[in-house]
Order: C-alpha cells, then structure tokens, then sequence
C-alpha cells in the first residue's frame, strides 16, 4: 500500500547554526521534528552531510511511506525559480549550491526553496500568531532582520520576489555600515549581532566598563560577548546593558511603526533568537511604535511574539511545499 493514506511533506530550515526537519500533514500539524548543528565552521560539506541527515531522520521517524512535497527555508539572496542559493553570508561554502535539486535526488520528491523570513511568515499564517489574520507584518530578529508580508494567508512578493526586506530601511542616515552597504539600516542597528557589537564599543569606550557585568559574563573576554549576554546583563540591572537594549529596541520600533503606516497589518509578529528577550525588546518596541505610527493606524495593530517560538520556519517550510504543489 506504499503512498495510500495521507499526503506527507517534508520542511527543512536551514540555519548557519542549526537544521530543523520536520514532515507534516496538509494541515502543517507536524509528525517529526528533528534538530541538529549544521556546522558550517567545518565547511559546506559537512553542513550538506548534517542537513539531509537531519532530513532523512524526520523522514524515518514519520508514519508515511512517501513524500509528497519538500519545502526548504534558508537565508537569502537566493534564486528561488532555478532553486539554488546565491551568495549567503551565513551558510559557508554554499555559494551557487543547487539546493532543491540535492533534495529531490535524495528523497525522490518535488521540492520549493524560498528565504527564512517568508517561510516563517508562512508559518505563523497557518498555524501562529498570524492565524485567522487578514493581513500581519512578520519581523525576524536575529544575526540580521528580515521580513514577511501577508495578505490574505498570501506572502506579497513584489515585482521581483524580493518584498519586505524590513531589515535594509535606514533609521539612522549616517548610522553604521550595513552588510547590504547602506549606512544605518534597522538590521545595522537592532540586529542580534548589531546589538553585540555597540555593547562592545561601549565597554571598550571607557566608559566605566570594569564596573560591567557584561564583562563578568564572557569571563574578560569581550570579543565573545553576544546579545543574550547583553540581555542577561540587562535583567541583572547593568545600566550599559540596559542602555543598548534600549536604544536597539527603539530603533526596531521605528522600523516598525514606519511599516505599520505603510501596510496598515492586523497584527506585528516577532520572531527569531532576539525575541527571546522578551519585554526587554517587547517594552521599547510597542512605546516607540505607538508614538510614531499614525494614531488610527497604531490603534489598530497588536505587536506579538512569534506563536511558534523556534519552529516558525519548519511548519512554514512544510506550508510552503503543500502551497508550491498544489499550483499556489
Ligand atoms: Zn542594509
């Protein structure tokens, strides 16, 4: 009886840290879920070896015979028609990688790529905080910033396929460099790694850092500081800490409210790693975006956590095959 009974697909979001596989039902109620270290400080091949390891293990794990369809999440620039990833900062070695052809060798399925912030978008509209939403802005918030609009349980795509990158708008004209090139973009300012980095100027500033629990936290060793350290120092009441939280979150409120006056979304969705801070980030975003969106707009949205915490991308890349196979 092999490929009777219920169709299967397979998600697959592909970090520069972690995999996370996952092979769910049509409804994206997931049946495996499998987590491993990409590893790609040890170079692409090993990255590929973990990525279908983890794949085939939420493969095994799940009742089905075959699967129908495979969706696969990473980071952008990619080529999402020919299927393959550009050119990624994040996932080394990978350059020009035909990454939906591999799969479909290997699990002898059709599969669909597209990037991280979208396929999490997806996830949250189907069974997240975007649920039963006409409309919601999706922010992912972690190395960088990404974004995800959708419409109608639809992600808008622009005329190129390359809408709401929230993370390239400038805050600050004459901010930091961007990885894009741009100077003072939201990712240059509120990024998990951004957020890192001004934590790290300060402390080397002078300004007083010997009295820093930052520094008690990377044992010394300030190159190593990340922004959960600086969060961690931020709710043990260090003021430096405190200060850079403050000022990366109101920086993420603009951005936010610029997008609430622009799409006029139900609801604002964060996720990714520094959403994880909770009302460290939470607190000065809602303050900032409900004074400088307009009041009608402002009155009109909620701003939330991701509903599905670290799995957004899975279940989204599972919706994403479901969609891409069904003609959507
Ligand atoms: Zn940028």
């Amino acid at each position: 009886l092999r490929g009777s009974g219920p169709k299967r697909y397979l998600g697959v979001d592909i970090g520069g840290t972690k995999v996370i596989a996952g092979v769910g039902d049509a409804d994206c109620r997931l049946e495996s879920r499998v987590l491993r270290k990409t590893r790609f400080d040890s170079g692409g091949e090993v990255a590929l070896r973990n990525v279908l390891a983890a794949a085939q293990e939420a493969v095994s794990a799940a009742s089905a015979a075959k699967i129908e369809a495979i969706g696969i999440s990473c980071g952008g620039p990619l080529d999402p028609e020919r299927g393959r990833i550009l050119r990624t900062p994040n996932l080394t070695g990978w350059d020009g990688l035909p990454v939906v052809s591999i799969f479909e060798k290997e699990f002898s399925a059709k599969a669909y790529l597209d990037n991280d912030a979208n396929v999490a978008a997806l996830g949250e509209a189907v069974r997240g905080a975007g649920r039963g939403k006409k409309s919601f802005a999706y922010f992912t918030v972690s190395t960088g910033i990404g974004g995800g609009f959708v419409t109608q349980g639809e992600l808008f795509r622009g005329s190129t396929g390359n809408a709401s990158e929230f993370g390239h708008q400038t805050i600050l004209p004459d901010g930091p460099m961007c990885g894009c090139g741009n100077r003072g973009c939201l990712e240059a300012l509120a990024s998990g790694k951004s957020i890192a980095r001004r934590a790290k100027e300060l402390l080397r500033s002078g300004n007083t850092p010997s009295q820093s629990l930052m520094l008690d936290l990377v044992s010394g060793e300030i190159d190593s500081l990340t922004a959960k350290d600086v969060a961690k120092a931020a709710r043990a009441g260090d003021r430096i800490a405190q200060s850079v939280w403050e000022e990366a979150a109101g920086h993420l409120g603009l951005g936010v409210a610029n997008i609430i006056n622009i799409l006029n979304p139900e609801r604002v969705i964060i996720g990714g790693g520094v959403a994880k801070a909770g009302l460290l980030l939470f607190g000065p975003v809602r303050r900032v975006a409900a004074q400088r969106a307009l009041p009608d707009l402002a009155r009109s949205v909620d701003i939330v956590r991701a509903g599905l915490r670290d799995d957004s991308g899975v279940v989204g890349a599972v919706r994403l095959a479901v969609l891409k196979s069904s003609g959507g």
